[in-house]
């Protein structure tokens, strides 16, 4: 799997101070995506264990509170594995810091029964409709995009609302 790149400092995508990860490559082709440079899944560059030790490390400090994912899309079934393996040393490695992620998959269609859930604390998930752009919204681009918290949401086994 490919990446677009790694920002060591992110303070739009998710709360607090976070390092962010773009993968390369989505299939939904949203009108007006923010992001199109990263459609192609054979652009980016290789995403490798140096890669994920470089990230690692770039969260090692106190005042970064956690890991964002988005892209292109980190869950297609060309990137999900590379994100599992990434969510899951991060995990491991920063038990109390966040992983939160941004999908076009929907979470109790495909992605509640994704390894990579037991990882994550936040996801955003559906694909961005121009249609519904709302521009004062938290976290997400369009009205039918929702902020999920995921622990809750496995826990009671329906989608939990992180953030209205
Ligand atoms: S899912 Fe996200 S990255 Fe993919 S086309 Fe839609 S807005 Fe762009």
């Amino acid at each position: 799997m490919r990446y677009n790149k790694i920002r060591k400092m992110d303070i739009a995508d998710g709360e607090g101070i976070r390092v962010s990860v773009f993968f390369q490559g989505c299939a939904f082709h949203c009108k007006e995506c923010f992001n199109p440079e990263t459609w192609d899944f054979n652009g980016g560059k290789e995403f490798t264990d140096e890669e994920i030790n470089q990230i690692i490390e770039l969260a090692k400090p106190d005042h970064i509170a956690g890991l964002s994912l988005l892209g292109g899309e980190p869950m297609h079934p060309k990137n999900i594995e590379g994100s599992t393996r990434l969510a899951k040393k991060f995990k491991e490695t920063y038990p109390n810091k966040t992983i939160w992620a941004w999908t076009g998959f929907l979470f109790d269609e495909y992605l509640k029964d994704k390894e990579i859930v037991n990882y994550l604390d936040v996801v955003v998930d559906g694909q961005f409709k121009i249609e519904q752009r709302n521009l004062t919204l938290k976290w997400r681009g369009s009205e039918n995009q929702r902020v999920i918290d995921v622990k809750k949401s496995l826990k009671n086994d329906e989608v939990v609302l992180y953030c209205d």
